[in-house]
């Protein structure tokens, strides 16, 4: 099965891809941590991402689009993948359906795992007080910009799947369980149909 979970920086979209990867097999491809593996190499590539990344705003979506058609060719993605990050733009989300047709795949849900800006503040003043390896742009100061950034650029995304008919809402401030058993649902579903 192909996945996107889409929703604002914080909402536990990675915690519930790492679920889903354990679960089913399908891969989970977070842009975010490829562009901060890029970073922690050194490369050229790494340098432009850290201060992009470190400013709160978003790669280009050339760039993006190309990561993503490598990631999603390896055989590794054979059992399907959770597109964690990605689409951030309606730019994006347009190439990425370009892309699946080309290759002869489509998505089988795409699923929006809503949290409130308010709450994701605290959860971030969580993180950064329990991680040991903070990342570098989880601030309250950097996540308030990528908040911005995702109402201004990657939230214009939902009407788009919504208008396709494919946007399925989960509530993101329950706890990780409930949103887990909700994911499951969607994707029994999806299965079905
Ligand atoms: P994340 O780990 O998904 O929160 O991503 C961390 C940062 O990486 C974002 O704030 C962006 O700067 C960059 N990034 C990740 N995915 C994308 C994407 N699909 N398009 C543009 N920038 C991205």
């Amino acid at each position: 099965m192909n996945v996107i979970l889409l929703g604002p920086p914080g909402a536990g979209k990675g915690t519930q891809a790492q679920r889903l990867q354990e679960r089913h097999g399908m891969k989970q491809l977070s842009t975010g941590e490829m562009l901060r593996a890029a970073v922690a190499s050194g490369s050229e590539l790494g340098r432009q991402a850290k201060e992009i990344m470190d400013a709160g705003q978003l790669m280009p979506d050339d760039l993006m689009v190309e990561m993503i058609s490598d990631r999603i060719a390896q055989p590794d993605c054979a059992q399907g993948f959770i597109l964690d990050g990605f689409p951030r733009t309606v730019r994006q989300a347009e190439a990425l359906d370009e892309m699946l047709a080309a290759k002869g795949l489509r998505l089988h849900a795409v699923i929006e795992v809503r949290v409130d800006d308010e709450v994701l503040v605290d959860r971030i003043e969580t993180r950064i007080a329990e991680s040991q390896t903070v990342r570098s742009d989880d601030n309250v100061q950097t996540l308030k910009k990528r908040l911005a950034v995702y109402h201004a650029q990657t939230a214009p995304i939902l009407p788009y799947y919504a208008g396709k008919g494919r946007l399925v809402t989960v509530d993101g401030m329950k706890s990780i369980d409930q949103v887990s058993d909700e994911i499951e649902a969607i994707l029994t579903a999806a299965v079905a149909n």
